[in-house]
């Protein structure tokens, strides 16, 4: 039996899957791909990012289709939804899985198996385009490189190596004295 508040969850979900879906390029499809199931945390499980998710049958799929995380369920690459994204950037070629966030930053997930994969053409002509077209919007719009728990910001005149970034620290970007911005990992506050 499902209460009130579980099936007003349970329409969200579905209504969140729907908008999702709708966003999918016609004839765009997973297929044999299954890397956001590596590269990405799935905080369900407490699984980090850039390990393999218990529940992934590599290049099949998710072997928990039916009961998946509503995370993984309304998750789609920007491969899958930008027309312009060409066959080079599926990510089970590329290595790489680019997800826009809020704000217009991009993150670009790589592979740890292939942690060098965003420094190859065509990938980095992309990514410095898509950091030159944010910084433009606005001089924090930035792309993000996340290899397992490193971090790299790129932009468009330099990339800056943050390291790793801990459950316990975040990303902080600020003006830089001498015009720019500089991007440095900071504790979060104790609650
Ligand atoms: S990375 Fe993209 S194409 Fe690959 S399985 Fe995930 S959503 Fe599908
Ligand atoms: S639960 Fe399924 S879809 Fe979600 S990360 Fe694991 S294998 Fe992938």
């Amino acid at each position: 039996m499902t209460d009130a508040a579980g099936s007003t969850q349970d329409n969200a979900v579905a209504e969140a899957i729907a908008r999702a879906a709708a966003r999918v390029v016609p004839g765009r499809a997973c297929g044999t791909c299954t890397l956001c199931c590596k590269v990405i945390a799935v905080t369900d499980f407490d699984k980090p990012p850039g390990t393999w998710c218990a529940h992934c049958v590599r290049g099949n799929g998710c072997g928990i289709y039916q009961t998946r995380p509503a995370d993984c369920r309304i998750f789609f690459c920007h491969w899958m939804t930008e027309k312009s994204l060409g066959p080079e950037w599926k990510p089970e070629k590329s290595k790489l899985v680019a997800v826009p966030g809020e704000g217009g930053h991009m993150t670009v997930f790589v592979d740890p198996g292939t942690p060098g994969a965003w420094r190859q053409s065509p990938y980095f002509e992309t990514i410095k385009h898509w950091s030159l077209e944010g910084s433009r919007a606005s001089p924090t719009r930035i792309v993000t490189i996340r290899i397992a728990a490193r971090v790299i910001v790129v932009l468009p005149d330099r990339e800056i190596d943050v390291g790793n970034i801990g459950a316990d620290e975040f990303l902080q970007l600020a003006p830089a004295p001498g015009g720019g911005i500089e991007a440095r990992k900071v504790q979060r506050p104790q609650a």
